[in-house]
């Protein structure tokens, strides 16, 4: 076998692409450094999306890049499986020490997605665990987005990610998308309105169904991947509420929010609403290797514990949970994000991102604008040829304005590098503008 030629794109089937147009222009990255990656073709390009929501540090961070360097020359795998190594309890320790109450035990997965399943399948086994096996039924949102695996795109609410796949998991229905732009559009922070508007059809789902049934509600505290979405004050607070009284555990999903997107540790923090189990990745570790994790409260974990009639108290696991690479670069990124206040400095950044987000309300074709902490997004009216081209042509206007951005549709969404200074995201928007005018 000879090496392949740098020019063969056939052979990469690539994720949440449109293949066919990206090899026909491809946009390559040859390495990065702090708030810029180097292309192929000699350009730098700014990252205006942290990554994908995940490198909120910057890219290629000395002290994480050394830790995994290290990590690999001592100790390259550990098997995930009755074998474990001391900084995967010293990770999941400070990751338990950020959420808040009884939030307490760390499982460590590969990704956002795994997280997801890992956590209703937590959700299940602890139901059937105290004999309540039942409640099976689960429920997520329209426009949620909680990966790609069976469990995660059965509850999650967008169309695309799931019309291909065949009937998904029985039993789970969709609250309703919280947020309406025709009464909250282009409002600072969070709507003001009756979280009741959105959470009737849960306790209809709950009268129909009867709670016995009902094993969880999975939510994102910020509707994320679907263009950033915030819900309306006293929202979360009201779900935990009607969850509670009925027994249904509540998900946070915290794969963006977890580790600074809001300026706080995590969503259940800053919105100051304790679900029973949150999934994290990306930011867990700047996604400097593959991370994920879900955190659970000792209810849950003390609970299977002691149900231990099959000797392993879940049957659930993966080769590379707490992957010692994956651990070395979390216990680094921590290190950083503590040591340097990073989220502080997020928050006290976010009132200057929330004017420069909002001072986009005069460009062409944007018809909402909506932002958190130093989560922004748009929505740009469709093109009347179709749906997604204005979305994707800003998108490619930013890349030529030398700025990653990310484009779901018509909406677009900026998350900024947590550690960014006034004058990098004066840079961001700056560029910004210019695809704008480039859109005509
Ligand atoms: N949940 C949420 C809320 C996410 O935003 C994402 C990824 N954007 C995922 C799950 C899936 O994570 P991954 O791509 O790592 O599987």
């Amino acid at each position: 076998m000879t090496q392949a030629p740098a020019n063969d794109l056939s052979a990469y089937w690539m994720p949440f692409t449109p293949n066919k147009a990206f090899k026909a222009a491809p946009r390559l990255f040859v390495a990065a450094e702090g708030q810029f990656y180097f292309t192929a073709d000699g350009r730098k390009v700014r990252d205006g999306f942290s990554g994908l929501w995940c490198s909120g540090l910057g890219h290629c961070h000395p002290r994480i890049a050394e830790a995994i360097a290290a990590q690999a020359r001592r100790l390259d795998y550990s098997p995930a499986f009755n074998f474990a190594t001391p900084d995967a309890f010293r990770l999941a320790t400070e990751i338990a020490d950020q959420f808040p109450g009884a939030l307490n035990h760390v499982f460590f997965t590969n990704s956002g997605s795994e997280a997801v399943d890992t956590a209703l399948k937590m959700a299940l086994a602890y139901h059937r665990a105290r004999g309540e096996g039942s409640r099976t039924r689960l429920i997520g949102r329209i426009n949620g987005y909680h990966g790609v695996g069976f469990g995660g795109v059965s509850v999650g609410g967008m169309p695309n990610n799931r019309k291909a796949f065949g009937p998904l998991l029985p039993g789970v229905d969709h609250l309703p998308f919280p947020y309406d732009a025709k009464v909250s559009g282009f409002t600072r922070g969070q709507p003001d309105r009756d979280p009741m508007a959105y959470l009737a059809e849960l306790e209809a789902l709950i009268t129909l169904h009867d709670a016995s049934t009902i094993a969880a509600v999975i939510v994102e505290p910020m509707i994320g991947s679907a263009g950033v979405f915030i819900p309306p004050a006293g929202y979360l607070a009201r779900l935990r509420e009607i969850t509670a009284k009925h027994g249904v555990l509540l998900i946070f999903d915290e794969v963006i929010t977890g580790f600074g997107r809001l300026g706080s540790p995590n969503g259940a923090t800053f919105f100051g609403v304790e679900p029973d189990l949150c999934t994290m990745a990306k930011g867990v570790n700047n996604a400097a290797a593959p991370m994920g994790a879900v955190i659970a409260s000792s209810q849950i974990h003390d609970t299977m514990m002691d149900a231990t009639a099959f000797g392993i108290e879940f049957f659930h696991g993966y080769t590379y949970s707490a992957h010692p690479l994956a651990v070395a670069a979390g216990l680094a990124t921590q290190a950083v994000l503590r040591e340097e206040g990073v989220y502080a400095r997020a928050a006290a950044l976010a009132p200057l991102f929330e004017d420069l987000m909002h001072g986009l309300r005069d460009k062409p074709h944007v018809i909402d604008i909506r932002n958190l902490g130093l989560a922004g997004g748009l929505t740009l009216a469709a093109d009347p040829e179709g749906p997604g081209r204005r979305g994707q042509a800003l998108f490619l206007a930013a890349y030529e304005e030398g700025l990653s951005i990310r484009a779901n549709g018509d909406t677009i969404a900026i998350a900024p590098i947590l550690t960014s200074r006034p004058e990098d995201l004066e840079d961001i928007f700056s560029r910004l503008g210019r695809a704008f005018a480039r859109l005509g």
